[in-house]
């Protein structure tokens, strides 16, 4: 295109009100409320301007404008189909839901339910009651509450049992999850007083007997659910720290984060301490994930002594943080699966325990799929990783498909995957894009190799 063309069509670009005065452009925006038409209109211009600008010749037309509404208008939270390899990939909305999780939400969204109303005694109950038998039962604990997250627990344990008072805990354990959540930023929101006992690699017994006194209100342990410590390293067990805080009087609360219901069991995995193990070594409370380990929904899990649970119900916080109807319906099905022995129905866990060689399998299917369409890859091993700040030394072998694109960098190549519809998230290694297969379904890789065709058709 000569430089005064493309001079000529720059300058032929309409203003908003010239837009809105055609028929064809108000109709098609004519449901939409005025602020969204103009920015679709101001979008739509920007986009043929850039497009002139970058040197290609096409002129504004109407389709602009249909574009940029469509673009405009799409759901913003959307399915993304994970080829990063991470189960519990928290920008990706950590743990996916079981079926049968799903159809209750479903099933309980349409229409009214009893999430507090006791429908033996027609009087108002608690929304926590459809899950406590089964968090009991899977635990062992004599009674349980679900509020927001884990960080949430974290702050209504605290707050509820040390506000005004000290609370014990290891200088190895003053953890910060991810998020910007700081232990010890909780625990002086909380009003709780910190007290840190030990050093950041040892800390015995009788560094928490020491510290302990008349103000001390709760001994505290935090799972390092995201790092480890190795080398000269010494922690004090639950048991040992139960013991002691049985003897002073004071109860034992354990943050334990990722919340194993069950041991994993999968290639590549390190060991996980269940609830149970941490109950039965006598902690007194014990709070964890809802979508981490336990591969539930977003939701912070508190099980413990009953006299203890009493009190942090009581707190006005527990008000402030307390989940949905949504959220009740998918932890009660998902709990369902654990008591009914089908724990292998969480994908979470499903996805965890995949055997290399069905990963290998399906890497090698994504492969055929993308050679049938002339991309070329190759099928590479690669490590993956738990996610979700859980199991940090773990390195789950995988297989993933390797793409490269001639002329282009690895970088491009994923922006435009991930731009795409649906979008793919991906991994970059050797300046190529690698397609990690654990958490894609068959489905899934079908729609990840159409993806990459849409995306190489985008610019070569
Ligand atoms: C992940 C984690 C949390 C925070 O849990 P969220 O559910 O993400 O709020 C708190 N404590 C520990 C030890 C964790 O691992």
């Amino acid at each position: 295109m000569d430089e005064a063309t493309r001079m000529e069509r720059l300058r032929a670009l309409p203003s908003i009100d010239e837009l809105l005065a055609r028929p064809a452009v108000s109709s098609l925006l004519s449901d939409q409320p005025r602020p969204l038409q103009v920015r679709v209109l101001r979008e739509a211009v920007a986009s043929a301007r850039a497009r002139l600008l970058g040197g290609e010749d096409r002129a504004f037309a109407d389709a602009d404008v249909a574009e940029a509404l469509a673009r405009l208008t799409r759901p913003h939270l959307r399915k993304v189909l994970n080829a990063t390899g991470v189960v519990l990939h928290t920008n990706l909305g950590r743990a996916p839901l079981a079926e049968r999780a799903v159809e209750r939400i479903a099933a309980v969204a349409r229409g009214y339910c009893n999430l507090e109303l006791d429908l033996d005694e027609g009087e108002r109950g608690s929304r926590y009651v459809h899950v406590v038998d089964a968090l009991c039962a899977l635990t062992g604990a004599e009674a349980a509450l679900v509020v927001n997250n884990c960080a949430a627990a974290v702050l209504l344990a605290l707050s509820a049992l040390a506000q005004g008072r000290q609370a014990v805990v290891s200088r190895g354990e003053l953890v910060e999850i991810g998020g910007g959540f700081r232990v010890p930023d909780v625990m002086h929101q909380s009003g709780a007083t910190l007290v840190e006992v030990g050093t950041t690699n040892r800390t015995r017994l009788v560094d928490y007997a020491r510290a302990m006194g008349p103000e001390t209100g709760l001994l505290v342990k935090v799972h390092r659910s995201n790092f480890a410590v190795v080398g000269f390293t010494e922690e004090v067990g639950t048991r040992e720290l139960a013991g002691l805080a049985r003897e002073r009087g004071v109860p034992l609360y354990e943050d334990l984060g990722s919340g194993a219901l069950l041991p994993l069991h999968g290639e590549g995995l390190t060991a996980e301490p269940t609830v149970a193990s941490i109950i039965s070594a006598g902690a007194d409370l014990v709070s964890f994930s809802g979508d981490k380990l336990l591969g539930g929904p977003q939701a912070g899990v508190v099980v413990g002594k009953q006299e203890l649970i009493a009190r942090l119900e009581k707190h006005p916080l527990d008000r402030a943080l307390r989940v949905d109807k949504l959220t009740v319906a998918a932890l009660e099905a998902t709990l369902e699966l654990y008591r009914d022995g089908k724990d292998g129905e969480v994908p979470a866990r499903a996805l965890l325990a995949a055997k290399t060689q069905t990963l290998h399998a399906r890497a090698k299917v994504l492969a055929t799929s993308l050679e049938a369409v002339k991309v070329r890859s190759r099928v590479v091993q690669v490590t993956g990783r738990v996610g979700g700040g859980s199991m940090p030394l773990a390195e789950p072998p995988s297989w993933a498909v390797a793409v490269a694109v001639e002329g282009e960098g690895a970088a491009q190549l994923h922006d435009r995957l991930r731009a795409g519809d649906p979008p793919v998230v991906a991994r970059i290694a050797d300046d190529e894009v690698w397609l990690d297969v654990r958490c894609l379904s068959d489905a899934d890789v079908d729609a990840v190799a159409r993806c990459v065709v849409a995306a190489r058709e985008r610019t070569w």
